[in-house]
Parts: structure tokens; sequence; C-alpha cells
């Protein structure tokens, strides 16, 4: 059969001689390259002591915006829903009440709002396509969990704290 491709090597299947058949000859090639390792720069760092710097267009971790006085800003629109790729947004919106203007920016809030980091593949779509600038995604990522329900993001997980109360 003729190969697709010229990166094809035939096998050798001569029986090994009585030099091959020690293996020294193979175990010390193989040393050799492991020596030659030791001295070249390590490809691997140790994480979590070390980390590499990100990249500067890195997408992590979302997180919920409020403005400078400290209200939420995501008026529950949905757009953020509509551009995800992976449907991996869910909220549900409520009516903001009188008094409750110091909380809210707009006249509709999300009551919940939930991001499942299973499903996100961190493309940013969502915050290109917030009018509100309500959502961002950081230079955080998501911590691993054994519970596949720990990576479904709510409200108290995104929503950063009110600059006023820290
Ligand atoms: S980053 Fe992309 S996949 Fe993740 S929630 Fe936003 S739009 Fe969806
Ligand atoms: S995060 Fe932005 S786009 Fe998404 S619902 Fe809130 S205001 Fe709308």
């Amino acid at each position: 059969m003729q190969a697709l491709t010229d990166r094809v090597k035939p096998v050798d299947r001569r029986p090994l001689n009585f030099v091959e058949k020690l293996y020294i000859p193979a175990i010390l090639k193989g040393m050799g390259i492991t020596f030659k390792h030791i001295f070249k720069k390590k490809a691997t760092v140790n994480y979590p002591e070390e980390t590499r710097p990100f990249s500067p267009v890195f997408r992590g971790l979302h997180i919920l915006n409020r403005d400078e006085e400290g209200r939420e800003r995501c008026t529950a629109c949905g757009l953020c829903a509509v551009a995800c790729p992976a449907e991996a947004i869910t909220m549900e919106a409520a009516e903001r009440k009188p008094g409750e203007e110091k909380l809210y920016r707009e006249e509709k809030y999300a009551a919940s709002y939930e991001i499942n980091m299973l499903r996100c593949i961190f493309c940013g779509f969502c915050e290109e396509a917030c009018p509100k600038d309500a959502i961002y995604l950081t230079e955080t990522f998501a911590p691993s969990n054994y519970d596949r329900k720990g990576f479904i993001y709510g409200k108290d997980d995104l929503l950063i704290p009110d600059p006023k109360k820290k």
C-alpha cells in the first residue's frame, strides 16, 4: 500500500545479535539522553509555588462588576446568555423595588445569575456583548473541584465585593 506521507519508517525485523541482546548499548544511549536533559533549562515550573506569566490576552474566571457607588451593574438583559456559544449562562430577572436604588443601578436586575464553568470555553463573548460593563473575565482560573455542582458559579461567587463595605 502506498504511504500517504513520507514519515513512514520501515520496521527493522532482523534478529538481534549478541551485543544487542545484552541491551547495554540501548541502555547507555537512553542514559545519555537523560543526562543531556539534566543540564538543559527545565520546561516545567514548580506550580503552585511558581507560576508562569499569563498572556496579555488570557481570559479566566468571570466577575460581575459593580459601579463606583457599589451598585450591581447587571440589568439581566440576557445579551451575554444569547452571545454565549456554550449556553453556559442562565439568569432570572427581577424588578427593583423602591428603596433598592443603592443596590441595583438599573430598574431591572439579576435575582439569580449562574455560569456553568464546565461548559464555558472562556471565549469572552459574554464580556463583549454586555452593554453595561457588568461582566468581565479576569486573570484567575476556576479552581479544581471533585463535585460537578462546584463548577456552577452563582451570583455570590461572581459578584465583586462592594467597594464601599471593604
Ligand atoms: S466566556 Fe464564552 S463560553 Fe464562557 S460564559 Fe462567556 S460567552 Fe459563554
Ligand atoms: S451581564 Fe451584562 S449582558 Fe449579561 S445580563 Fe447582565 S447586563 Fe446583560
